[in-house]
């Protein structure tokens, strides 16, 4: 792996225990964690001893890599297995996505800021982790691709995007955080069957925004 060391696996196996200890319960989830090296995802290498800190971190171009709490709390709740099909706004740093295709899964993400799709994108390749990354507006989600098992949107959502449920399966579940302003409740929406969607609140979370009509 890119420039792993021995003093990094083990701030990362510290990093998944305190996971735990904040209630992180799925094992896959933590393995994952414990086996992605997260500082290869800081743009500044100056700053990769802060990457196994349960903190979120500046990326460049004013966005973020969220913290690893909040990376394994919603992929817990988006319950991902092996063969999904799965969709996530906000590509960022790659992190998340490297998570995600750890756990097995067939990923697209999008990334509406060009100059992050392009450097996730080489970045990705280079750790092998093999995701579909497309430069476009989360909004609208990813029609060709459709229908997904999941969908996770990894900033803050003024509501929930119409595209995004239409392209829900039926058995599907999606992870958001829908709030304007700092803080976001983090939401599970399940379609019912009856062309409806139920809702789960899991609490209050902090995400830069998702913003509409922003690409070109
Ligand atoms: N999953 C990322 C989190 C990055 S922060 C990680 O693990 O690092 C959220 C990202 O959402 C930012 O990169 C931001 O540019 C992107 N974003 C905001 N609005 C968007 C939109 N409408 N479509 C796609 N991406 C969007």
């Amino acid at each position: 792996m890119v420039g792993d060391t021995y003093k990094y696996k083990g701030l990362r196996r510290q990093l998944v225990s305190s996971l735990e200890g904040k209630g992180i319960v799925d094992q896959r989830v933590l393995a994952a964690i414990g086996s992605i090296p997260r500082h290869a995802f800081f743009d500044d290498s100056a700053f990769e001893r802060f990457a196994y800190e349960d903190k979120p971190f500046p990326i460049g171009s004013g966005q973020t890599i969220s913290q690893p709490y909040t990376v394994a709390f919603q992929t817990q709740l988006l319950g991902v297995s092996p063969g999904m099909n799965v969709l996530e706004i906000g590509t960022g740093s790659g992190y998340q996505t490297a998570v995600l295709c750890t756990l097995g899964a067939k990923v697209h993400s999008v990334e509406r800021h060009k100059p992050l799709h392009l450097a996730t994108r080489l970045r990705l390749d280079r750790m092998r982790y093999r995701a579909l990354l497309v430069y476009g507006d989360g909004f609208k989600g990813l029609a060709q691709f459709a229908p997904f098992d999941r969908v996770l949107v990894t900033c803050g959502a003024p509501d929930v995007p119409r595209a995004l449920l239409d392209q829900l399966k039926p058995q599907g579940r999606m992870v958001i955080p829908v709030g304007v302003g700092d803080d976001q409740r983090m939401l599970l929406i399940r379609p019912d069957g009856k062309g409806a969607h139920s809702v789960e609140d899991h609490g209050l979370f902090r995400f830069v925004p998702m913003l509409e009509n922003r690409v070109p």
